[in-house]
């Protein structure tokens, strides 16, 4: 075996995380005990799954708690294509021979950052199962091509986001890497939460925010009639930018939030009744 394939010749240089740290506070605004439960799972380093729709501030939670705690994040967007090459590692061919390459997942376990697997039911289960061993006592990171296992840093721990809406037979999580994890649960604010978020992230005023979150109640109610979900927090958030920024009510909801939620003509004609119903 070539010296440069030896996992012995390897010397992991702690690579610069710098780039992972967030420079300020993310804004997040509670909405229950969702803090203190991850703080209770990160004292353990237990792994924790965030549960809930898409845009209701799962992403915006991890960010604020790798800030909280001080820790790097290194976020991974799962996607069908994903092999556990992609998150584990790889060797590469380069001019001065072949190298290593640490993956995120890897990168993150060795050097004790936050890694947070975004939307993991998009990755196929045989990619899926290389975060089992880290998931238990046993925190470790078989890197089969090297020979290797990590034993992970102190601080590293592991996030992954969910999204029980888009459950099907096929793309789901497999039971036995669910119960690996902390669950916590994640819906829409309440309407005066959602408001003040609407406010505070897109500039828009108090009456512009509390029609957005209106229209979201009425799009969330055809849930489950022709819609998969309702209008999320985010697409208020671009709504309320768009009509804070000048655009018309009516162009801005039609461009945020009624074009980008279905490309069903009917199903369009239907949503924005409601939301003309709500107003
Ligand atoms: P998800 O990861 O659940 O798809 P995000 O975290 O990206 O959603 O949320 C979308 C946007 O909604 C965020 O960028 C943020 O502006 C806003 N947001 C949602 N919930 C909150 C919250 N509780 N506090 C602050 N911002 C929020």
């Amino acid at each position: 075996m070539p010296s440069a394939l030896s996992p012995s010749a390897f010397t992991a240089r702690a690579p610069d995380l710098a780039a992972y740290r967030l420079a300020a506070e993310p804004y997040y605004r509670p909405v229950g005990d969702e803090i203190a439960v991850f703080e209770a799972a990160w004292r353990h380093r237990l792994p924790v799954m965030l549960k809930g729709p898409t845009g209701c501030g799962k992403t915006r939670f991890v960010e604020h708690m790798a800030w909280r705690l001080g820790r790097p994040l290194i976020t991974v967007a799962a996607h069908e294509d994903m092999t556990a090459a992609d998150l584990a590692g790889r060797f590469l061919l380069t001019p001065e021979g072949t190298v290593w390459q640490d993956g995120p997942l890897t990168q993150a376990v060795r050097h004790g950052a936050l890694c947070y697997l975004d939307e993991i039911v998009e990755a196929r289960q045989d990619t899926t199962v290389v975060i089992h061993p880290l998931t238990d006592a046993r925190r470790l990171l078989p890197l089969e091509k090297r020979n290797e296992q990590v034993a992970a840093h102190a601080d590293f721990q592991l996030v992954i986001s969910y999204n029980p809406g888009y459950q099907s037979a096929v793309k789901d999580l497999k039971e036995s890497t669910k119960q690996r994890f902390i669950a916590i649960a994640f819906d829409y604010p309440a309407p005066e939460l959602e408001a003040e978020i609407v406010m505070r992230e897109a500039g828009a005023d108090a009456a512009l925010a509390s029609i957005l979150v209106a229209i979201a109640t009425c799009s969330r109610n055809l849930r489950g009639q022709g819609l998969d979900e309702g209008a999320s927090t985010r697409m208020l958030i671009h709504a309320g930018r768009l009509a804070a920024g000048g655009v018309s009510l009516a162009a801005a909801v039609q461009a945020a939030i009624v074009l980008p939620i279905t490309d069903d003509a009917e199903m369009r004609r239907a949503l924005g009744a409601a939301i003309a119903a709500c107003l």
